[in-house]
């Protein structure tokens, strides 16, 4: 399997290559040559190795399909070494429970940071090790989190041969539970750069750094947001395993709601469904940062500045541009590279916006991609967590109410059962459950205690000479 830019440049990649890479050198994000095309028969053999052999020997089969320059037995043994029992709590890793009628919650959220992705990030950490072994290389990661993706990457990535991770974090904007998670970390290869400003600032200092191609070849800068393809490939998985999970027999179709922020996560829905995945429709829930819902409902892609950038109480969906929504465009229009650039470094790199409601592509993201949207408010959230608690006696996390209200809206087609991505635990954002409840959720015995814990962290204002300065500084 070759990978390509979502920007037209003419070189290709295999694998291995882009998983320690970033950004395309056109600025564009990889994406795989074609979709490898599961069928009936196919479908048929993935339900049998779910079943039998379990959730790693289904990821197995699935990352072979894009994978062709790690040898099977070693991807075999990566794969199973990620998704245990011991670390994801069960043995179907993703288990599917009922909530009500039609309506499913698919829990992606019982890795080591309680939210999913962890799902993809344990996978990388293990990649990466192997990799980098295999070259005799090392790597210094350079994230931007707002909360998940950094916890993640650190569980991931703490005590790994030839791995150091910087990763930068909008000072005081996290929850204190996230916060301890992250700042806790006592391994010397983690660091923790809290920055004086809001998550895309902290985005944009990555995208400085990783375009200073002189710096990143020197201090060997490689990135775990959601912007690789190795997270991306490892989320399909689990839409594989919901649909499994859903259905007896391949005829079923299934929806799928999900909590969305930079696209990540239902992109690779998407990409599940271009595979042939029986997905009948892909809904993108958002918060108050509603960029994607406006574009699904109008065409009209306008990212927002800092001032517009909310703090809400579903935190990790607080972002201004979708940073994987570039991959979904550069299919919608048809795979067309240069469109696809003029797109987003033209259109959206100058004016911030960009407007396809006259085009004909856009009736395609419903009509051929099955895509929907809506968004949820504070109050939503506050009222969703409360009746599912009355009703179901299920307290959910506040992400996962996003989702949970817009799937009730957007059910559809009442015998297509439609599952909502639980993307975190609710004790990650207890101040909003006791909001909604007058009770804390449950806390795992192993976090108990965590924001007493010594903090490592370093404040840096929200400049790219410092971060890079701090970076050349601990690179030895
Ligand atoms: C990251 C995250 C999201 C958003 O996922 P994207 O892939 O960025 O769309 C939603 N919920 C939680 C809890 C997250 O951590």
């Amino acid at each position: 399997m070759q990978y390509l830019s979502t920007r037209g440049h003419a070189e290709r990649k295999r694998f291995c290559d882009i998983l320690l890479e970033g950004l395309a050198p056109d600025g564009g994000l990889y994406m795989p040559e074609h979709y490898p095309q599961i069928g009936d028969a196919e479908l048929n053999a993935l339900r049998k190795t779910y079943r039998e052999e379990g959730y790693a020997a289904l990821a197995f089969r699935i990352l072979s399909l894009y994978i062709d320059d790690i040898p099977a037995a070693d991807l075999q043994r990566l794969c199973a070494k990620t998704y245990t029992a011991e670390v994801f709590g069960t043995k179907e890793i993703v288990p599917l429970r009922h909530l009500e009628d039609g309506l499913w919650i698919e829990a992606l959220s019982n890795g080591p940071t309680l939210a999913f992705k962890d799902m993809a990030m344990q996978l990388l950490g293990n990649l990466f090790e192997y990799e980098l072994a295999r070259r005799g290389e090392e790597l210094n990661i350079l994230g931007a989190t707002s909360g998940d993706t950094g916890s993640a990457a650190e569980y991931a990535m703490r005590g790994k041969r030839g791995v150091r991770v910087f990763m930068t974090s909008p000072h005081g904007r996290m929850s204190p539970f996230q916060q301890a998670q992250m700042f806790s970390l006592q391994d010397a290869n983690i660091h923790n750069l809290a920055i004086d400003g809001v998550f895309d600032d902290c985005q944009d200092i990555v995208k400085a750094v990783s375009n200073d191609h002189a710096f990143k070849a020197q201090y060997k800068i490689g990135t775990v947001n959601s912007i690789n393809w190795a997270r991306l490939l490892a989320q399909v998985v689990y839409y594989f395993a919901g649909y499994l999970q859903a259905t007896q027999s391949n005829e079923q179709k299934v929806s799928f709601t999900v909590p969305s922020g930079n696209f990540g996560n239902i992109c690779a829905g998407h990409v599940a469904r271009q595979m042939g995945l029986p997905i009948e429709r892909l809904v993108v829930a958002t918060n108050e940062n509603d960029v994607l819902d406006e574009f699904f409902r109008t065409g009209v892609y306008q990212v927002r500045g800092s001032e517009h950038t909310y703090e809400t109480s579903s935190p990790s969906m607080d972002i201004s541009k979708a940073s994987n929504f570039e991959r979904f465009v550069f299919d919608l229009v048809g795979r067309d590279g240069a469109r696809t650039k003029a797109l987003f470094a033209d259109a959206v790199g100058k004016a911030g916006r960009f407007d396809l409601s006259q085009d004909a592509a856009f009736k395609d993201a419903s009509a051929k991609y099955g895509f929907a949207s809506a968004k949820s408010t504070h109050a939503d959230r506050l009222a969703t967590i409360k009746d599912t608690y009355a009703r179901f006696g299920q307290i959910i996390d506040t992400h996962t109410a996003d989702g949970v209200k817009v799937a009730r809206e957007q059910r559809g087609n009442p015998s297509v059962p439609m599952i909502v991505l639980e993307t975190a635990l609710p004790i990650k954002f207890a101040e909003t459950i006791e909001e909604a409840l007058g009770r804390a959720p449950e806390r795992p015995a192993k976090f108990e205690g965590i924001e007493q814990l010594p903090k490592r962290v370093q404040r840096l204002p929200a400049d790219v000479q410092q971060v890079k300065a701090y970076i050349a500084a601990h690179c030895n």
